[in-house]
């Protein structure tokens, strides 16, 4: 694998890691914030169903004392009126809930009670309350559909009780209404959010009153989830739901409570926007911190990348460096030291001759002395340039030897091949016709090469080689210079073993 794709694979799988870590976090902290708000909704519908319980059961017992003083006066030889007030006063005191506290008579006159006097003709005959307690004796109090108050012109709901002449004869109704308003001030004094809702709604599931108020058209309206239905229909009095409010499309967890001992549920829905907000800002927040993180990530490696591969540049500058030869281009000493016994081995191991030039320039001492060290360098250059140019296979290698000496490492090349090519460069450098006037052979510059054949037996004997070369110079020097000298002589090894 590439370093980049492994290092851009460990910063993906990184970053995977860490966003699947946040995801599970976030998972988790989404299930609390739900799980708190089942609590809250629960707690909340448990609240208002015993404030609501204890208001009525108080109503309840103010009426039944209340019935059963108006009864002790129409039994009594003197009806006193004014006892019966003090008795309704005292009594509405314990409602702080309520209304007023009034008694209809038997033919549904309201007679008696809080704000009632003797110019008050309100009769509550028709009212469906009235009519259920005067044809039913057997009913004890009731609690009304919700209906707008004669006297005070509001939505109200009212408790009602009978009160009964000891042979059963109906004497009237004890009635106290509640406004529907005061349900809904208890409502709002609920922390619920903006758009949470509290709903109460009679055992017919009617709505009696909600926060934020129904309008009248709504009150009695039936109108439930289908998710609230279908858990109803399994007998739970108490319960947790998610629904969306058909009204204003909104999605809200809805926990609601049958009361035990009264004709009504209790309903208390909080908005899922609002109480997931804090989650929802925290999906931000770490989205965001993982965007930072991958975004780093992703740079830093670039950079590491980045710098990584300078530093493999500089290496294999700093590698090719150390094997050129400043002065000439070509490979130096130590280049050619490291690949004598390389390509001495791989001839041995392919079974073919391996061929060493050692080339010297003539006179080159008189060179410099007649025209300097610079054009002594210059020359130089171009017998390396022009031996390199020669040398046409990928594996032939060209060297400087040291001072004015060259070599040329030649795999599979034979006594026939290594004579043409030592010519080849003899008479290329002879071409080039730099001005050597000072040359007691011709008057330009020349070469001589010494050239060893020998197909290597075993993996030692490279020196060898390199000897035999330097023999047949000093033979090319000695015999007039400008000129090749061959040794087909093999290199002194060990006899090759069968
Ligand atoms: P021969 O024909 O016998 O080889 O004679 P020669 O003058 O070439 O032999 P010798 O080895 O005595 O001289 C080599 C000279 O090369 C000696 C030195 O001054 C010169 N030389 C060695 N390295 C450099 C170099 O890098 N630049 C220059 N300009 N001269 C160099
Ligand atoms: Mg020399
Ligand atoms: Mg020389």
């Amino acid at each position: 694998m590439r370093p980049r794709t492994y290092l851009l694979l460990t910063v993906l799988v990184i970053n995977a890691l860490v966003a699947a870590l946040l995801g599970v976090s976030l998972v988790q902290s989404r299930a609390q914030y739900e799980a708190s708000a089942d609590k809250t909704s629960q707690n909340l519908a448990l609240v208002l169903e015993s404030a609501i319980s204890g208001t009525l059961t108080t109503s309840n017992a103010v009426l039944a004392s209340t019935a059963h003083e108006y009864l002790r006066q129409l039994t009594a030889p003197r009806f006193d009126l004014r006892a019966l007030n003090r008795h309704i006063e005292a009594e509405f005191t314990q409602l702080s809930f309520n209304d007023s506290l009034r008694i209809a008579k038997a033919d549904g006159s309201v007679a008696y009670g809080t704000g009632v006097d003797a110019e008050t003709n309100i009769s509550i005959r028709d009212r469906d309350y009235f009519i259920r307690l005067r044809d039913h004796p057997e009913t004890s109090t009731i609690i009304s559909q919700p209906v707008r108050g004669r006297l005070s012109g509001q939505w109200i709901v009212v408790l009602a009780r009978r009160v009964s002449l000891p042979d059963g004869t109906f004497a009237g109704v004890v009635f106290t209404p509640i406004t529907l308003e005061r349900f809904s001030a208890l409502f709002s004094s609920i922390s619920i959010g903006a758009r949470g809702v509290v709903t109460l709604r009679d055992a017919e599931l009617g709505l009696v009153v909600s926060q934020p108020l129904a309008s009248s058209a709504e009150i009695g309206s039936k109108r439930l989830s289908q998710t609230f239905l279908d858990l109803a229909k399994t007998g739970v009095s108490v319960g947790t739901y998610d629904a969306i409010t058909v009204i204003d499309g909104v999605q809200r967890k809805f926990s609601f409570r049958k009361f035990e001992n009264e004709p009504f549920y209790v309903f208390v829905g909080l908005a899922k926007d609002e109480y997931l907000a804090p989650w929802r800002s925290q999906v931000l927040e770490l989205s965001g911190l993982m965007a930072i993180f991958s975004l780093s990530t992703f740079a830093l490696s670039w950079l590491v990348y980045r710098a990584n591969r300078q530093l493999l540049r500089q290496q294999a500058q700093l590698r090719q460096m150390a094997f050129i030869d400043g002065l000439t281009q070509v490979a130096n000493r130590r280049r050619f030291d490291e690949m004598l016994p390389l390509e001495w081995r791989a001839c041995r191991r392919d079974g073919v001759p391996l061929t060493l030039l050692m080339i010297d320039v003539d006179h080159f001492k008189q060179i410099n002395d007649r025209y300097g060290h610079h054009a002594g360098d210059e020359c130089l250059r171009a017998v390396a340039t022009t031996i390199k140019a020669c040398l046409g296979r990928s594996h032939d290698l060209v060297a400087r030897y040291g001072g004015e000496e060259f070599v040329c490492l030649l795999p599979d090349c034979d006594a026939k091949g290594a004579f043409a090519k030592a010519e080849e460069l003899r008479l290329a450098v002879q071409a080039l016709a730099i001005t050597h006037e000072a040359s007691a052979t011709t008057p330009v510059v020349t070469i001589s090469i010494g050239a060893a054949i020998t197909t290597p037996v075993d993996d030692n004997h490279a020196d060898a080689l390199l000897e035999l070369a330097d023999a047949q110079l000093y033979r090319a020097k000695s015999s007039g210079r400008n000129r090749t000298c061959l040794s087909e002589d093999p290199a002194p090894q060990p006899a090759r073993t069968p």
